[in-house]
């Protein structure tokens, strides 16, 4: 048997429950994993509340790092003892042990440890595409980054920096603004309030040619003020809960804007996309360009607690469940 955070009806973190559940085995094209560490991401939190839709019951969980116990038929590139790591694909990584299609699995290099694999994927190869396929930023540019203590925003913010960008990295607290400042924001806003005209004061009035936006409701307005004529709005994500509908003309109104709101599912839905992207992302950490922060750590059993620090504003960088 293994054990699973599992739900079996939407809503507060009270309705994750540890439970056991059979190990299963490895089916044709599967490789069953043995999870050493588990990535917390706000997307659990979406699924956990309903705001995404999943059957129930269910695991919860897209992300993890852990070692290939056993492989099923057809899988001729992975043997057991293998250390891998993973995000997106079916919810399950809540668990000790899953099955998993090989196909999505991805070699973790050597120097790179399991919590820091675990913590990395999904936020990483997150940033990877923002940066390098939705927008790609270049050398000179000053961007806006929302929730820029965050995991995927501590990430963007060292990343742009290695890329020669300027950021200015929006945050809720002092104490976040120090450690956006430490990896990479040039420049920091603390709330939203003055957002615009602080914008303008950063940039002496040409405001920014992309705005990376995983905050949603609370923040999408005032991220299009923000942007320059023709500028991309990148609405990656809804922290602060989902954008209402949006009137397409305020897209003209306020200068040629690009909207965009994507999702890593896509942008890794081919094999080559995901060995791509996790190879550029292995490339920029393991030479150093980003330093990938496990800032807080929770014995898989209580995730209830990662999710309540998580929802709470409470964390800062990335944070892995330990089974
Ligand atoms: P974070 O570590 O960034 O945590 C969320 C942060 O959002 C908080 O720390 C907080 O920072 C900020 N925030 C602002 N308003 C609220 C609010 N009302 N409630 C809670 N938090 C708020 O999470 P992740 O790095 O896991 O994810 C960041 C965003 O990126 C999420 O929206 C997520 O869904 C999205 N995402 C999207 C992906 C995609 O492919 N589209 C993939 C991965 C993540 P502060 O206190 O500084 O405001």
């Amino acid at each position: 048997m293994s054990k699973a955070i599992r739900i079996h009806a939407v809503g507060g973190p009270e309705v994750m429950k540890w439970e056991s559940v059979p190990t299963p085995e490895p089916g044709p094209g599967e490789a069953l994993v043995r999870h050493q560490a588990v990535g917390l991401n706000y997307i659990d939190v979406y699924f956990r509340t309903g705001l995404y839709k999943s059957a129930l019951p269910t695991t919860l969980g897209m992300e993890a790092a852990g070692t290939v116990l056993a492989v099923g038929p057809g899988v001729s590139d992975l043997a057991p003892g293998d250390r891998v790591a993973y995000a997106g694909g079916a919810l399950g990584s809540y668990s000790t042990e899953r099955a998993m299609p090989a196909d999505r699995l991805v070699k973790l290099p050597d120097s790179i440890d399991f919590q820091t694999g675990a913590a990395m994927m999904l936020q990483g190869m997150t940033a990877q595409y923002l940066l390098r396929r939705t927008f790609n930023v270049q050398k000179g540019q000053t961007i806006l980054v929302h929730a820029a203590a965050g995991g995927v925003g501590l990430i963007l913010c060292q990343w742009a920096r290695h890329l020669g960008a300027t950021v200015i990295g929006v945050v809720s607290s002092p104490e976040k603004a120090e450690l956006a400042k430490a990896n990479g924001a040039a420049h920091t806003i603390i709330g939203n309030a003055n957002l615009v005209a602080e914008v303008k004061r950063f940039t002496g009035g040409a405001m920014v040619p992309v705005v990376y936006d995983g905050v949603g409701k609370d923040t999408f307005d005032a991220s299009l003020d923000c942007l320059a004529p023709l500028g991309m709005m990148v609405s990656y994500g809804s922290a602060s809960g989902p954008v209402p509908p949006v009137d397409i003309s305020i897209l003209s109104a306020k200068g040629s804007l690009f909207l965009t709101r994507p999702s890593l599912a896509t942008y890794t839905a081919t094999h080559g996309d995901l060995l791509h992207a996790a190879a550029d992302l292995f490339d920029v950490v393991t030479s150093g360009g980003v330093k990938i922060q496990v800032n807080q750590t929770f014995p898989l059993a209580e995730a209830q607690a990662a999710h309540i620090a998580l929802e709470g504003r409470k964390t800062t960088g990335s944070t892995v469940l330990i089974p």
